[in-house]
């Protein structure tokens, strides 16, 4: 039988059960696929947490994946067995097997491998939304972005280089920070020993930026604001330092008529033609070489847990991923 890392209790990353669980043939509209690598995301710890509640227990973890298509469901068309192809999305990816709606998977180009495709689908997508349609990035944007060395970092870095943005990047360590720098971040702030509202001010002249791309929450919560031009947009997209506090919107007006959005990538993946050009443009970018995707950690999947303290304790850069034989 093949297994998952099931959480059966909300809590720590002792509570995720490496289980032999049954994969039911595909239903209607579902394919079911051999995971070959599995993507390791924040998400997945709020998942575990119960921050972002499921609706019932056991749930198997994990919303990446890329592998290859096993068995095809009734009304499918345009997937066969044996096709490659990846998907982020739908909650079960912590698995050697699963069905899922078809309409949810990508096929793969040939120069796109699996574990590439495993690190980069969720994390790539999210920099895609974030810098093409939650705001518009081009060469005149000056912008920050919060915890530049992760996942979503990498990457964001180097695609908002690729479109001639100023960058201003923060991270935790002085390593963490040249490797943001080599990935195309314009200015590094290492904010555990740094105001960064101090430093963004130093580096823009006071101008301060167009745009905050914040995913630690709590943590940089309210000084980001501090970091914006009058009508300057706050994208609160994530919690790895905690839940941001209610927002008094008063403070949005005190601040400069600021704008607050919190976006989620499922919003913008909704539609099949959306999930489509967000793919393809994702493809494009790593096909051409304009963003390299850093696979920095590996693990077998069964050891997914270790994977989850690690990236807890803010120790992994770029993507991690789960090998699954
Ligand atoms: P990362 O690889 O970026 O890991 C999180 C990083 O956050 C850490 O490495 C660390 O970097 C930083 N961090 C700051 N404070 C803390 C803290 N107290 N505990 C842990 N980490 C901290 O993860 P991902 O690339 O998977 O995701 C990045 C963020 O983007 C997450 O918040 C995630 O939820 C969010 N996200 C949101 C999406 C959306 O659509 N809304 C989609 C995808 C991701 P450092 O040491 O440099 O500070």
């Amino acid at each position: 039988m093949p297994h998952a890392i099931r959480v059966h209790n909300y809590g720590g990353p002792e509570e995720m059960r490496w289980e032999s669980v049954e994969v039911p043939a595909p239903g209607p509209g579902e394919v079911t696929l051999r995971h070959k690598a599995v993507g390791l995301n924040y998400i997945d710890v709020y998942h575990r947490t119960g921050l972002y509640p499921q609706p019932s227990l056991p749930f198997t973890l994990g919303t990446e994946g890329a592998g290859e298509v096993t068995a095809v469901g009734e009304g499918v068309n345009g997937l066969s067995v044996g096709d490659r192809v990846a998907y982020a999305g739908p909650i079960g990816s912590y698995s050697e097997e699963r069905s899922i709606p078809a309409d949810r998977v990508v096929k793969l180009p040939a120069e796109i491998d699996f574990q590439t495709a495993a690190a980069m689908m969720l994390q790539g997508m999210t920099v895609r939304y974030l810098l093409r349609k939650t705001y518009e990035v081009g060469p005149e944007t000056v912008m920050l972005f919060h915890a530049a060395a992760g996942g979503v970092g990498l990457i964001a870095c180097q695609w908002a280089s690729a479109l001639g943005a100023t960058i201003i990047g923060t991270v935790g360590s002085a390593e963490k920070g040249a490797l943001a720098r080599a990935h195309g971040c314009t200015h590094v702030i290492n904010y555990r020993e740094e105001d960064f509202v101090e430093r963004v001010r130093e580096i823009t002249g006071g101008a301060l930026c167009d745009v905050v791309y914040d995913s630690v929450g709590k943590d940089t919560y309210p000084a980001s604001l501090d970091c914006l031009k009058p009508r300057g947009l706050w994208v609160s997209f994530g919690n790895a330092s905690g839940k941001v506090p209610p927002v008094d919107i008063g403070m949005l007006a005190a601040k400069g008529s600021l704008f607050l959005t919190r976006p989620s990538l499922a919003a913008y993946i909704a539609t099949r033609a959306e999930l489509e050009e967000t793919a393809t443009d994702l493809f494009n970018m790593v096909t051409t070489g304009k963003v390299k995707i850093n696979i920095n950690q590996t693990y077998p999947l069964s050891e997914a847990a270790q994977a989850h303290r690690d990236l807890e304790a803010r120790k992994t850069t770029g993507s991690t991923i789960f090998l699954v034989d």
